[in-house]
Order: C-alpha cells, then structure tokens, then sequence
C-alpha cells in the first residue's frame, strides 16, 4: 500500500487482513476472533477473543478443557458466540463508519480497485465494487480471479482482469511481466455527436418526462427524478437493471407492468392507502413499464427512481404487436402508452 490511503472490505472470516496489519478493514461478515453475547447480541459490548481462543487451544492439547472455560459475557453471564452471519450477528459499526468516511472522502478521486479471488457473481462485494468504479470515470479496476473473470461493460475501458493467481497477477503487475491470462483494457463505447446526444434527450424525454439525476446516498447509486401529467406520461419501456419506484409528490401515479414471463399488473404510487396506493415498490430488470397519472388526476406527479449508476442509458422498447399478442387484454393500453415514431 505505500503510503496511499486504502480500505480493504472483505466477507473473508479469518481475520488475515487485521492479523497482517492492516486497520482500515470492513468485515461484511464478521469474523472469528470477536466474541458477541448470545443473550443481548445487541447491547452487549464485542469481546475480543484472541487470548481466550490461545488459552483454550492449549487447554485443549493438554487435555484439561472443561465447559467452564467456554468464554461467557461479561455483561450478563450468558455464552459467548462467535460474531459471524446468524441470528446474533452484529456487524462492527466502528468499521463500517470508517468504510463510509472512507468512500464519502474517496469515492469522486482517483481510486483504483483491486479485487482478490471474488466470485464473477458475487453482490455482496463485487457488485457494488464495479458500481463504484463505474461511478467514477478516474478510478480504475483490476481484478484478479483464475478462470472466472466479470467485468462490467460500462467499466471495461478502465480495467483489467487477471486470470491467474494472485501471486503471479501480483508478480506480473509488478514486474510489467509474466505469462498470465489477462483481458482488457477494451474500447469504450464511442461518444456522440452533439447532434445525436440532442437526439437521444429527445427520446428520452418520452420516457422520462422533465427529469433530473442526482447522485445518490449510496456508492454507485443514481437518483433520478422525472414528473408526469396528463400530457406527459413516461411511455413503455424497460431497462436492463432494477430499480426502485417512489411516489414523491403531487398527483397519484399508475405504473403499468408487463413482466417477462406475461403477467400485467397496475402498480398505484401514491400516499392514500385506502385507495390502495403504495409508496414505494422494485421493479424486477426486463419488466416493462410505463408510468402516467391516475384518472382524473389534474396537476403534475413526481416520481422518484434509483437504480445504480453503473445503469448503462440504453432504454428498450417492446414491438408493440408482439407485446399486444402477449397482453391482448392490455391491448388498449399498450396502443395508447407506446412511443410512434
Ligand atoms: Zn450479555
């Protein structure tokens, strides 16, 4: 690491990085040295576990341990456990504000990623690793896992994947050589013309009429917010990528679904319960959507959208008579909601 500032996050258990020195550590899922009261997991404070887990190993070769060294809280009295994913679990919150210090502080700099033997479908660390690089257009990727590398299109120009070891990816980087299998940096899409980025906010708006985007709260997550009235609603369409859906202000919004395997079903946004409005609601990738203002509705709604910003921009539209020959019920609908060019 140099002197550079760095941050490890992890869902290794063994507690590696920490016993090699390294502080600026989030263990997503705990590990096995830290203690936690199986009584008040919640209240009751962490233990470290190292010297009592040293004790009872050596009790243990000579043949001495009894139930009375099992490590209990010192709170309550009751068994201690081992802090990792189950009912008990309590994920160290002095490692997680340091994480989100750590990415507020970074996560618009030049950052580099590097990813170590993580599962090309991995979301608990990978996903949202890529989606931090894919938020940033300074930061780079390196990934390093034998035989199984993922890289997100959006990213590929900045990255490079390893298919090797760690140690001979680690020996190539750097050595600038080595005979590893290696993939990328590839071409990133080419940028528009003026003229057809005028184009693309054109068929955009028919989508996503008057909207803004903003970066969101969390790493690698875009808020958008788009308003629909009588005149403008967001025409049929779906993405690639999920996204969640909130009802933000003004009128009551019916989202229409046509999901991929033929069900249609009218979602309302709204605040009034009793008419059956929801606040919120996912949208499965691949479902299509299309958004306008409840009947009788007269003013304007806004709705709220996050999805991740590693989204690529591209919007799919259905073919409309196949869509009618799925949705024959929905036939009117989809006529009167899809995009005529
Ligand atoms: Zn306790």
């Amino acid at each position: 690491m140099g002197d550079k500032p760095y941050f490890i996050w992890t869902s290794n258990i063994d507690h590696h990085f920490a016993l090699a020195g390294f502080n600026n550590l989030l263990e997503v899922e705990g590990n096995w040295q830290t203690g936690i009261c199986t009584a008040h997991p919640k209240e009751h404070p962490a233990v470290d576990l190292k010297a009592t887990l040293h004790e009872i190993y050596e009790k243990d070769q000579a043949g001495n341990l009894t139930e009375g060294d099992l490590p209990t809280c010192s709170s309550c009295g009751e068994p201690l456990a081992t802090n990792l994913p189950g009912p008990t679990f309590n994920m160290d919150q002095v490692q997680v504000s340091a994480f989100e210090s750590f990415i507020s502080r970074y996560q618009t700099k030049k950052i580099l990623v590097l990813e170590l033997g993580i599962g090309p479908q991995n979301q608990m660390i990978k996903a949202p690793s890529m989606q931090l690089v894919a938020g940033n257009q300074q930061s780079r990727y390196i990934t390093i896992n034998k035989g199984q590398l993922n890289i997100l299109a959006a990213i590929a120009d900045r990255s490079i994947g390893f298919s090797s070891t760690i140690l001979a990816a680690f020996d190539a980087l750097i050595t600038g050589k080595g005979d590893v299998a290696t993939q990328g940096p590839a071409k990133s899409a080419p940028q528009l013309s003026p003229e057809e980025k005028k184009r693309q906010q054109k068929v955009l708006q028919s989508f996503y009429p008057s909207y803004t985007v903003n970066k969101g709260y969390q790493p690698g997550e875009l808020i958008m917010y788009t308003t629909i009235d009588g005149k403008h609603p967001s025409h049929i369409h779906t993405v690639q990528y999920g996204r969640a859906l909130m009802y933000s202000y003004g009128d009551p919004v019916d989202v229409h679904c046509f999901t991929q395997d033929g069900h249609y079903h009218l979602v309302k946004l709204g605040l009034n319960k009793e008419n059956n409005e929801v606040h919120g609601f996912y949208v499965e990738p691949n479902t299509f959507i299309a958004m306008e203002d409840a009947k009788g509705a007269t003013g304007f709604s806004q709705i709220r959208i996050t999805l991740p910003s590693s989204a690529s921009s591209e919007l799919m539209i259905p073919r409309v008579e196949q869509l009618k020959k799925v949705f024959p019920q929905q036939k009117e609908l989809i006529e009167r909601l899809t995009v005529s060019d």
